[in-house]
């Protein structure tokens, strides 16, 4: 049974949730970073390792976003993302399992090579991509596109916020918070001064933070930020915070009143580089260092550049006598078996270009 609904029998009964995950995830340490690094300790959180075929941070989002869709009896789904986007593609590969489809509206985005593995598994899932150029036009795409599926199909397709970050998806992290408690009462690792973790539509951020304030955890979440800053501003996080703890209080009354202050929330915005998805040296170093001494893959949009921040900090002294988790929220499960043969020409002519253009200079990832 989930920690959280452990430590809350009732929402068991009143949030609608489906099984995608294979959890408790690992907690492994990571000795030779730590020893290079002059760690006290440093351990990961594998979220890597969440769900097959495709895992990651966004399927514990998806066991209660497509546990609602699914409760609804919907037949589709409609999400949004960048052209590579991991959580479009979670969404496509798990409403698959459930025998839902689903509608990606991407918008464009640096090229790089995880971007063209992406689209053709997205591809092979039978799901349908719609490309825009801005926000407006997608927003505007994305009404038409609801209400097209409906005359076809008789019902609304269930729409589901980017990155699955409304307060029903960040509950998946919430639990992932108890869930890591869980393991600190074990004994897997002792409770972590810092957490490190990559920052987009702070959804894990937001439930990490509720369920470390929940869990009675003191560990400090020390976010790293990969989207511009208009994209999530410190706003629209206090907002989700407070939005989460609104709804799962209404979900039941055991759940504590909790508030968070802004000055708290301790974003880290100088590893961004020139923006979303645009890689940098930091990051591409840390990447390969990692893999090198610890086989760990990191991405350059979201991981490398989290890791990039501890690695700053290690060498610069600042975890001396520190005991540091390193959250992983990439997939880590290899599908290139699984798109074998497909054919980039069967996607949409917009998104031909990452097949048929340069990735950055700096993606040796
Ligand atoms: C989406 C994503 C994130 C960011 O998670 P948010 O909840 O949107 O902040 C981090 N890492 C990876 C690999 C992701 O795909």
């Amino acid at each position: 049974m989930l920690p959280l609904f452990e430590m809350f029998p009732e929402l068991s009964r009143s949030l609608p949730y489906v099984r995608l995950c294979e959890l408790p995830t690992p907690v492994l340490p990571l000795h030779t970073a730590a020893e290079k690094l002059e760690l006290e300790s440093l351990y990961i959180k594998q979220d890597g390792l969440t769900a097959r075929p495709f895992g990651g941070n966004k399927v514990r989002k998806l066991e209660f976003l497509l546990g609602e869709a699914n409760a609804r009896g919907a037949k589709e789904v409609l999400t949004y993302g960048y052209a590579g986007s991991n959580h479009a593609l979670a969404t496509a590969v798990h409403c698959g399992r459930l025998g839902m489809k689903s509608i990606s509206m991407l918008m464009h985005q640096e090229n790089a090579r995880y971007v063209r593995q992406n689209l053709l598994f997205g591809l092979k899932q039978a799901g349908e991509f719609h490309v825009y150029p801005d926000k407006h036009s997608l927003f505007r795409a994305s009404k038409y596109q609801t209400f097209r599926h409906f005359l076809k199909t008789l019902k609304m397709p269930v729409v589901i916020p980017p990155g699955g970050s409304s307060p029903l998806g960040v509950t998946g992290y919430v639990n992932a918070a108890l869930e890591l408690k869980q393991q600190i009462d074990k004994k897997e690792l002792p409770e972590p001064d810092l957490v490190y973790l990559p920052m987009g539509t702070a959804g894990t951020l937001c439930g990490l933070k509720i369920g470390f304030a929940v869990a009675g955890l003191k560990s400090q979440l020390i976010p790293i930020r990969v989207v511009d800053h208009s994209f999530t501003t410190g706003t629209m996080i206090m907002d989700l915070l407070s939005r989460t703890v609104s709804f799962l209080r209404s979900m039941t009354p055991e759940f504590p009143e909790l508030s968070f202050s802004e000055a708290q929330l301790g974003v880290r915005d100088q590893y961004l580089g020139k923006g979303y998805t645009h890689f940098t040296e930091a990051g591409t170093e840390a990447a390969l260092w990692l893999s090198e001494i610890e086989n760990i893959m990191l991405d350059g949009t979201y991981t490398a550049k989290a890791f990039s921040a501890l690695m700053d900090d290690g060498r610069q002294g600042k975890l001396k006598d520190k005991t540091v988790l390193y959250w992983h929220t990439l997939n880590a499960f290899d599908f290139s078996t699984d798109i074998k043969g497909m054919d980039y020409k069967n996607l949409p002519r917009p998104l031909h270009r990452y097949f048929e253009q340069d990735v950055q200079q700096l993606d040796v990832l």
